[in-house]
């Protein structure tokens, strides 16, 4: 007998988002945490658990690039203000559902820290794979600056709180520092807000964020660590200066133009659509804590939003997967899949979960592939997403297996 734990996955349906159609009969063999064989014919592992999958669809683990686990509440402010034992409570579940949603990595772009991503990897609970940024950097008045018009707190207060998706910080020197201070405590690729935002009430949509000045010494110190940038935009003028200054991560992107979607893939940039968030902030956000100035300023960018991935992908730039929930909204993670199938092919909305998503994160080869040498990150679904999208939805009703670095976490199959 090997030690090795071992799985033998036959008879699937391979999806993964690089191609429109499907391939049949896979075989897939699993030692340990990853995958070692794949193949059309028959693959001999005598001692392997063999799992029969019938023709279900098997695709790799999904990959989320725009989440907040800390965000508890759509009132972000108040959400800065909660006791971190709280928040990591809270988190926990948020990060619990993801899993169980299929999506076996997920990538913070603003709050969680590295004690959360360890006691993830450390087993206290179920959850993703967490790909931290540490807090994200804001500009006094900037998107995560929660303070108001009247309130003079010091712009530190928030800095070292769990439930904050950001910090305040101005100037090249400190932004700098702030960089390094990420870096420091474990941010794996720095977020930065270069634009108003919506949950914020002192810059509106168009408000740019930080000066050239500040934007090229964050990136000038993300690529002195070996790491990128990933800003918050949405206006056009947000998003040319952020390509320009070297920013490769660009998140929202509504409202974006094609000569700059075209300057963007030029560059090697790529783009990280949110447009769930939009409809369910639209559509559920008062009654989750969100603000009456916010609920305003939700159509200034929800709006544009299937244009701008019709613009995107005329424009050859990649799209990765993001939802960008908040709160009780975190449910509606698995929806931006159908959303966007209403403008993109189902392929392409696939692999901007898996493949692309795995480009953005550095990770090729690793996640979001299924093909030896990969982690063993996967999920089986009953049906074919290509055809009916919606079978991702459901809070992984229509998903019976969920295996994550070779360890089963669900296991439904009949
Ligand atoms: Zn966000």
């Amino acid at each position: 007998m090997s030690d090795v734990t071992s799985f033998l996955l036959c008879n699937a349906r391979l999806v993964d988002g690089t191609s429109p159609t499907p391939r049949e009969n896979v075989s897939v063999l699993i030692e340990n945490d990853r995958i070692t064989q794949v193949s059309e014919s028959a693959i001999e592992a005598p001692n392997a658990t063999r799992l029969d999958l019938a023709g279900r669809t098997l695709m790799p683990g999904l990959i989320d690039c725009h989440v907040h686990v800390v965000a508890t509440t759509a009132d972000l402010g108040a959400n800065a203000q909660l006791p971190d034992s709280l928040i990591t409570a809270r988190s926990t579940r948020i990060m619990r559902d993801m899993l169980m949603r299929g999506f076996t990595t997920v990538r913070d772009v603003g709050g969680a820290d590295r004690g959360l991503q360890q006691a993830v990897a450390e087993g206290y609970f179920e959850g993703p794979e967490v790909v931290i940024c540490g807090k994200a950097l804001s500009q006094t008045g900037g998107h995560t600056d929660y303070r108001g018009f009247y309130d003079e707190r010091d712009d530190q207060y928030q800095t070292r709180r769990l439930g904050s998706l950001g910090r305040i910080c101005d100037g090249v020197d400190t932004v700098r520092r702030a960089t390094r201070e990420e870096i420091k405590s474990g941010a794996q690729f720095i977020k930065v807000m270069a634009n108003g935002g919506v949950s914020s009430p002192s810059d509106p949509i168009d408000f740019l964020s930080y000066s050239v000045g500040e934007l090229e010494a964050i990136v000038e110190e993300a690529s002195n660590a070996q790491t990128y940038v990933s800003a918050h935009l949405y206006t056009d003028e947000a998003i040319r200066r952020a390509v320009l200054a070297g920013i490769r991560s660009l998140e929202h992107c509504n409202l974006i133009t094609l000569e700059t979607a075209r300057l963007a893939a030029e560059k090697g940039a790529m783009a990280c659509p949110t447009l769930v968030t939009y409809e369910m902030l639209k559509q559920e956000g008062a009654q989750y804590g969100l603000k009456p100035d916010s609920v305003a300023k939700v159509d200034d960018v929800r709006l544009a939003g299937l244009e701008s991935l019709k613009i995107m992908r005329e424009a050859g730039l990649t799209m990765a997967y993001g939802s960008d929930l908040l709160g009780e909204m975190h449910r509606h993670q698995s929806e931006e899949f159908v959303i966007r199938t209403r403008v993109l092919p189902p392929h392409e909305v696939i692999r901007s979960a898996t493949l692309d998503a795995a480009r953005l994160l550095c990770r090729e080869g690793d996640i979001g592939c299924i093909a030896a040498g990969a982690r063993a990150d996967l999920i089986v679904v009953d049906g074919n997403p290509l055809e009916d999208m919606s079978l991702l939805t459901g809070q992984g009703a229509h998903i019976p297996l969920i295996m994550q670095a070779g360890r089963l976490i669900k296991h439904q199959l009949q």
